[in-house]
Formats: C-alpha cells, structure tokens, sequence
C-alpha cells in the first residue's frame, strides 16, 4: 500500500485553520467582556446569591463607571422605590432627566417613574406635576390613571371628573360607574355646606353620567325628606327597584319611616312584603318583621318570619324568629328561647358585615367605595351570610 504524502501538509494547514478560527472567537468574547464593568458581573452574582443590598452596591458602580448605561439606572431606580428607599429613587430619576442625550421615549418614562415616586412618598402634588406633563405617547393612560387617584386621594371631585372622562375618552375605558360616584361625592359635600340647589345638579348630573346610578336616587330622596317632602322621598327610593332591586334592602328602614309619616303605613307594609318576595333581603325581613310586629302584633311577625325563614333558611332569620317566639313565651320558655338566642346573636355579628367583593374587607356599614381598596360600588347590598349561602 502507498502512503499518500500529501496528508503530511493538509493536517497541519486544518490544525492551523481551526485554532485561528477558535483564537478570533475567545478574542471577541475577551473584548465584549472587558467592555462591560467588572462591576456589573459582580452584582449579577450577588444577585443570583440573593444578595440585593450587595448588588444594588455593585450596580452603583456600574453606573458611576458607564453612565451610557440607562436602562441599569431605570432598574435601580425602582429597585430603590420598592424597598421604600423613595429619596434615592427620586435622585436616581432627576438624574436621568437631567442627561441631555436622553431619548423623548426615555424622558417620558423617566418622568412616570418619577411620578411612582413622588406618590409613593406620599408628595401628592409632585406626582401630579409629573403626571399632568405627559400629554402623550405610550406613558399617557397610566399618568391619566395616576391622576385619577390623586384626585380621589385629595378628594378633588372636579378634576376627578375631568381626568375620567378625558382617560374614557382617549384609552376607552368605561369610567361611568365612578364619575357618577364623584357626582355623588360633590352632591354630598355641597349638601353638608346646606347648598341644595347645587346637591340636586350633582344628581342629576349623576344619573346623567349613569342611569342605574342607585346612590343618586337614594340622596335626592334624602333631599326630599330633608326639605320635608316625604312624598317624594318616597318616589325616589321606590325608583331603585327599577335600578337594581338588590339595592332597596339599604333604604327600607327609611321607607318605613316615610309611610308612617304620611299615615300610609298600610301601604307602605304591603309594598315591603312584596319586596320581600321578589327580592329576598335580610335587611327587608327585619324592616317588615319590626312594622308587622308593630302593626299587627306578634302572631303576624312570627308568622311571617316563620314563613320567611322556609323560603330562606338564615341564622339571621333564625334571630327574628326566636326573638317572635320569645314575645309570646311564659316564664320557663322564655328562659331557654333566651338562651338560644344568645348564641345564635353572637354567631350573627360576624355574618351580619358587608363584605368587599374585591378585596374581601368586613365592615359593619355599608361603603359605596372601599375603605381598603378604594374600589366603588365593590359592596354588594347584602350581608355576609346572604353571600355565602348564594
Ligand atoms: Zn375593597
């Protein structure tokens, strides 16, 4: 067999080719990694190590060393918000906008973060400064929504109003719901400061704003009642059953006390046993348990409540029945229904709250916006037992 020579040179020339091709590569490796700061690697070790104080160390450095590096500053910046550090956060961001090579993008999101921040310290008036300059572009329905919390942080109805409609008009957003609402709270405070006439615009504005606006209709009953026209009152609350019926369980006990005003407490207690069959409500039940009892004494309560308590088993009905019972009880009756009673009581405090249907806040009244989440209307009208057992 004949050895082929040329063998000799070709290995050697593909030996050579590959070790350059390698050479070139570990050279633009080197060169990429020597562009970035020492720095920089350091604090992505500490943060894989889960050593963020140490990073955020190692990141300052970084950016002392390469200024270039913006979006490092936007990370930090909020890094330094979320752990409260709101002061460093604000002078990581007036930086930036002070940098004259910043893009217009950039200086939009710039200042948004700047906004985050100044609302997370608390300086209202700075975010909104921030805020209210972004006219457009990618940053302006989150500033409008920002807005809109500062208003109703500062209870600034007006501008509230306005910043809902513009963001409903410009991102689609439905906003009725609340701009009824900030209607209401001007029609509230204009009524605290004895304005009436002022009180009955921001109503109808709201019922403007939205038809079904509840809320609307039972203040400018209360208007009426208050100017003495119980009439009217009357009109206005019955209203609500053609808004939304789950909502009459708030103003029964202040129909009750209107029929009976105007001698139509016949009427008035026919109407509420109607309520009560169509719209079953705890609170209708005690309403129209307290005027049967009154009117037509306590074999009609306990008969009603009794019948109620068929139709919905509650230990809220419970409660009205063993109170009929104990009306009519002699004295070793009374003694156990008495007991009875005291335990179901106790257990019924904790069922009788309303109940947040975003964030899940108990509270003994009833809110039209959470005191927990600020959401509006996130009440339902019932009670937390009427919740669980639908
Ligand atoms: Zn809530």
């Amino acid at each position: 067999m004949e050895f082929d020579y040329w063998w000799l040179i070709v290995c050697p020339i593909f030996f050579a080719l590959g070790w350059i091709a390698a050479r070139i590569d570990i050279d633009h490796l080197v060169r990429e990694s020597r562009n970035l700061p020492r720095s920089y690697f350091k604090g992505l070790n500490f943060l894989l190590n889960e050593q963020p104080d140490k990073a955020i160390d190692a990141f300052i450095e970084v950016v002392k060393v390469s200024p270039e590096t913006i979006d490092l500053h936007f990370a930090l910046g909020s890094l330094f918000r979320r752990r409260g550090e709101t002061e460093r956060a604000i002078r990581m961001h007036r930086n930036l906008l002070d940098r004259p090579d910043l893009a217009p993008e950039q200086r939009d999101q710039a200042v948004a973060a700047l906004g985050e921040d100044f609302l997370k310290a608390g300086l209202l008036d700075r975010a909104e400064e921030c805020y209210a300059g972004l006219r457009s572009g990618p940053y302006r329905p989150e500033a409008l929504r920002r807005l809109l919390e500062i208003y109703q942080l500062l209870k600034d109805w007006p501008k509230a109003i306005e910043t809902a409609t513009v963001l409903s008009t410009e991102s689609g957003e439905a906003k009725q719901r609340e701009i009824a609402h900030y209607q209401c709270e001007l029609a509230q405070a204009a009524q605290a400061a004895s304005d009436l006439v002022a009180a009955r615009q921001a109503l109808a504005a709201a019922l403007e704003a939205r038809r079904d606006c509840v809320r609307a209709s039972i203040m400018l009953g209360d208007l009426a009642a208050r100017e003495g026209d119980q009439g009217a009152a009357i009109d206005a609350w019955q209203r609500i059953e053609h808004q939304d019926p789950a909502y009459l369980a708030l103003v029964a006990r202040r129909l009750l006390d209107a029929w009976r005003a105007t001698g139509r407490i016949t009427e008035g207690l026919t109407r509420l046993r109607h309520y009560l069959a169509d719209y079953p409500s705890i609170d209708i039940l005690d309403v129209t348990f307290q005027a049967t009892l009154e009117e037509e004494g306590a074999d009609a309560a306990h008969r009603l409540v009794r019948e109620e308590l068929r139709r919905n088993p509650t230990l809220l009905g419970l409660d009205h029945l063993l109170e009929a019972r104990l009306l009519g009880a002699d004295a070793p009756q009374r003694q156990e229904l008495e007991m009875m009673r005291g335990l179901v009581h106790a257990h019924t405090q904790k069922l009788s709250r309303y109940k947040c249907q975003n964030c899940g806040f108990r509270a003994r009244q009833f809110y039209w916006q959470c005191p927990a989440c600020a959401g509006w209307e996130t009440y339902l009208p019932r009670r937390v037992e009427e919740i669980e057992l639908a």
